[in-house]
C-alpha cells in the first residue's frame, strides 16, 4: 500500500475551519483508494506568531515538517491582528513567500472554473458563459519583475526615482512552458501564451522560447495574446480558453481576474509546484486562491470547496493518486449539482439548499 506524508498548515481566519473539512475528505479517500497518508499539523502565519510571542510566522518545526513531507496543504494566513507588525514577520510575507522560495516553487497553477449551475454568481452576463468555463492559468512564480535586481529607490538629478527590473532567463521560460504544455495535454490541448512582445524584450524572449518548446508538443494548439488583449478576451469569452501560460506579473493580475469572473474565491484552489522528480511527481504547496477572510471567520459559513479542491490537486500532482483526485472533483461537482450552496454562492434559486462549512463538507463526503 502506498504511504504518503503531507504537512497540514491551517493558518488563520477561515483556514482552520475549511481545513477541518478537507481533513475529513483525506480520511475517506485514503480508505477508499487504498493508500496510507499521515497528515501532521503545523503552525503558520498569525497562529505561529501568537504561539512564538511574535517571533516568526514560519517556525523551524513547521519548515522541518514540510521538508520531511511529500507536499504541503496550506490554509491561509493573515488578518488585522498582525497587520501592524514589521513587514518581514507579517504572515504572508514572512511565511508564504519564504516557503515558495525555500522549495523552489516556480509554477503556480490556478484554475478559474465557473460551474454551469453557478453562472449567476459570475459578474459576466449569462449569455456569454451559458455553460460556464474552465481555464487553467499557469503563472511563473519565482522570476520576472518581482525578483529582478536592481530593485531600489534613489535620487537622480534631485528627483526621486524607483526602479524594478524585469529579468527572464531562457531556462526559466522553458521550464514553465513545459509545465503548461503538459497541463494542456491532460486537458483540451489548447495553450495560450500571454506576453507583451510588442514592447518588452523579456516578452520577445518569452515568445521565442515558448514557440521553441511547442515543437515537443505537436498535439497542443499554441496561440499568443498580448496581455492587454488577454485581459479583455477573458471577460469577453473565457470558454474559448483552456490553459494560459504567462510570467509572474501578468499572471498575478490575470489569475485574479479569472477568480473574479468565476464567481467566488471560495471555490478556487491553487498549486505551486517545483521541478518534477523522475516519476513525474512534484513537491508542491496547495492552497485556496482566497485569503483568510477575516470578515466571515469563526462563523462556520466559509465555503470549504477551495480547500477541498486544493487537496485534490495535491493528490494529483504530488502523490500521483489520480483516481482519488478525480473522485473528489466529481463529488464537489455532484454536491453543487444537487443544489448545496454556502452563502458566497447562494442565489436563492429554486432547488438550492443553503449550508454552512460543515454542511458543504458533509455533502461532499457523502458523494465520494
Ligand atoms: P480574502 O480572500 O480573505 O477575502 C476576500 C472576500 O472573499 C471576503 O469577502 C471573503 O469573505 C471572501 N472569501 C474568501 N474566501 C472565502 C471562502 N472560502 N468562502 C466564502 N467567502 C470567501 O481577501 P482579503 O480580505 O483581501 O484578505 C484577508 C486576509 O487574508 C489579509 O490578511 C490578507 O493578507 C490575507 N491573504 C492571505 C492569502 C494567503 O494566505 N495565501 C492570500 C490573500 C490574502
Amino acid at each position: 500500500m502506498p504511504q504518503h506524508r503531507i504537512a497540514v498548515l491551517p493558518g488563520d481566519g477561515i483556514g482552520p475551519e475549511v481545513m477541518g473539512e478537507a481533513r475529513k475528505v483525506i480520511e475517506v479517500v485514503a480508505a477508499r483508494f487504498d493508500f496510507a497518508i499521515s497528515s501532521e499539523e503545523f503552525l503558520v502565519g498569525g497562529a505561529a506568531l501568537d504561539a512564538t510571542g511574535n517571533t516568526t510566522p514560519l517556525p523551524e518545526e513547521t519548515l522541518n515538517g514540510c521538508e520531511s513531507s511529500d507536499a504541503i496543504l496550506f490554509g491561509s494566513v493573515g488578518g488585522p491582528k498582525w497587520e501592524e507588525l514589521p513587514p518581514d514577520i507579517q504572515p504572508e510575507r514572512g511565511a508564504l513567500l519564504p516557503l515558495r522560495k525555500h522549495f523552489g516553487l516556480f509554477a503556480n497553477l490556478r484554475p478559474g472554473v465557473c460551474h454551469p449551475s453557478l453562472i449567476d454568481a459570475s459578474p459576466v452576463k449569462n449569455s456569454l458563459i451559458p455553460d460556464g468555463f474552465n481555464v487553467l492559468c499557469v503563472r511563473e512564480l519565482t522570476g520576472g519583475i518581482y525578483f529582478g535586481s536592481p530593485k531600489e529607490r534613489r535620487e537622480e538629478n534631485g528627483e526621486e526615482v524607483a526602479i524594478d527590473t524585469m529579468v527572464y532567463r531562457r531556462s526559466e521560460i522553458e521550464r514553465i512552458a513545459h509545465v503548461a504544455f503538459q497541463a494542456a495535454q491532460g486537458r483540451r490541448k489548447k495553450l495560450c501564451s500571454v506576453d507583451k512582445a510588442n514592447v518588452l524584450q523579456n516578452s520577445r524572449l518569452w515568445r521565442e522560447t515558448v514557440v521553441e518548446v511547442a515543437k515537443g508538443y505537436p498535439d497542443v494548439e499554441l496561440s499568443h495574446l498580448y496581455v492587454d488583449n488577454a485581459a479583455m478576451q477573458l471577460i469577453r469569452y473565457a470558454p474559448d480558453y483552456d490553459v494560459i501560460v504567462t510570467g509572474n506579473l501578468f499572471g498575478d493580475i490575470l489569475s485574479d481576474e479569472m477568480a473574479m469572473i468565476s464567481g467566488s474565491l471560495g471555490m478556487l484552489p491553487s498549486a505551486s509546484l517545483g521541478e518534477p522528480d523522475e516519476d513525474g511527481r512534484n513537491f508542491g504547496l496547495y492552497e485556496p486562491s482566497g485569503g483568510s477572510a477575516p470578515d466571515i471567520a469563526g462563523q462556520g459559513i466559509a465555503n470549504p470547496i477551495a480547500q477541498i479542491l486544493s487537496l485534490a490537486m495535491l493528490l494529483r500532482y504530488s502523490l500521483a493518486e489520480t483516481a482519488a483526485a478525480d473522485s473528489i472533483e466529481a463529488a464537489v461537482e455532484k454536491a453543487i449539482g444537487d443544489g448545496f450552496r454556502t452563502g458566497d454562492i447562494f442565489s436563492g434559486a429554486e432547488g438550492e439548499k443553503q449550508v454552512g462549512t460543515a454542511g458543504m463538507g458533509a455533502a461532499i463526503v457523502e458523494r465520494l
